[in-house]
């Protein structure tokens, strides 16, 4: 079996101590050789200038292929346009295109009066510009907001139709879930690339209540494993083998590429790849 792609996944930075954390995470992941790497867009659009300035300065630093994420919360059409185009003068062609979510304690999302009403919209016009790979979220286990996991399968083939080229998913616990999702979307015609979204459990609790907002399943073997491992403080080693574990079985099923939900922590995910046997294939190449 020939090495799958790898791609990681940070947030932007609110500050300078966990601007050092993201490029430790950066350095650390970068000898695994990323196909790309990607930066999220605040919930609500609320780090529309850090993920730029993000992806930016990644993209001149680390010499790494860098995706924005960008999403149709709370901006005219006219300025999402513009953010595509700064992703795009700093030489991105990666975009991960999402309609987003509305900001924290809010009802759900709500179009704004001149602003993309959906992300087929957006993907739509990204994809008139003729300047990047247009990336969009998928639902192994469906959207919370779907009706019906076929219904979400069929708005996941209009993306595609709209002009996306590959879709990342949302994260799951059982390899199975992939499957049976990979073949729905190649009975609904979709044949472009899907890539599974990988969480690897470094905190928990947190993931419990993520999983619950997302509507991931947590298989009850996996949630008696963490009682255990809280109580004998080996969360990190669960972790790990939890996440090559799923990797192995993905790849066992064909899998060509990986995408790591990073939480700009490092150390984990490249664990992960390392007990999957992904060894170190380049140093960080500084194009400053
Ligand atoms: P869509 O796929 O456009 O809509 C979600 C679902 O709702 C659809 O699958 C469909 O079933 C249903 N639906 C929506 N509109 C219609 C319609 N008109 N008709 C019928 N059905 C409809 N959020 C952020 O804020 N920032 C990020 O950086 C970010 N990165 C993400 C990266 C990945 C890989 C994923 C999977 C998600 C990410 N999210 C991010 C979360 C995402 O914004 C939320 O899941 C959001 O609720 C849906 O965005 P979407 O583009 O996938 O939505």
């Amino acid at each position: 079996m020939s090495r799958p792609s790898l791609s990681f996944e940070f947030f932007p930075p609110k500050d300078l101590a966990g601007s050092f954390r993201l490029w430790d995470t950066v350095q650390s992941l970068a000898p695994l050789d990323p196909t790309f790497v990607s930066v999220t867009y605040g919930a609500g659009g609320t780090t529309r200038q850090l993920t730029h300035d993000a992806v930016e300065t990644l993209t001149k630093q680390s010499g790494l292929r860098v995706a924005g994420h960008l999403t149709c919360v709370d901006a005219t059409r006219d300025e999402t346009l513009a953010i595509a185009d700064n992703y795009a003068a700093a030489g991105v062609k990666d975009i991960v295109a999402l309609r987003g979510d509305a900001p924290k304690n809010s009802a759900g999302f709500k179009a704004s009066k001149e602003g993309f009403q959906d992300s087929i919209q957006l993907i739509e016009a990204l994809s008139d510009t003729q300047k990047f790979n247009i990336h969009v979220g998928a639902y192994p286990e469906k959207h919370p907001e779907a009706v019906s996991q076929a219904a979400d399968v069929a708005y996941l083939k209009r993306k595609f139709d709209a002009g996306a080229t590959g879709a990342i998913t949302q994260f799951f616990f059982e390899a199975d879930t992939f499957f049976r999702f990979r073949d729905a979307c190649a009975a609904a015609g979709i044949t472009a690339p899907i890539i599974p979204g990988i969480l690897p459990i470094e905190n928990w609790n947190g993931v419990k209540r993520f999983a619950e907002q997302c509507g991931t399943h947590i298989p009850q073997v996996i949630a008696d494993a963490f009682k255990n491992a809280q109580r004998d403080g080996t969360e990190s080693l669960l972790a790990t083998a939890l996440a090559a574990e799923l990797c192995d079985d993905l790849l066992g099923g064909g899998v060509e590429h990986l995408h790591f939900y990073t939480l700009n922590r490092g150390t984990l995910t490249r664990n992960v790849c390392h007990a999957l046997g992904f060894t170190p294939e380049r140093g960080l190449q500084n194009v400053a």
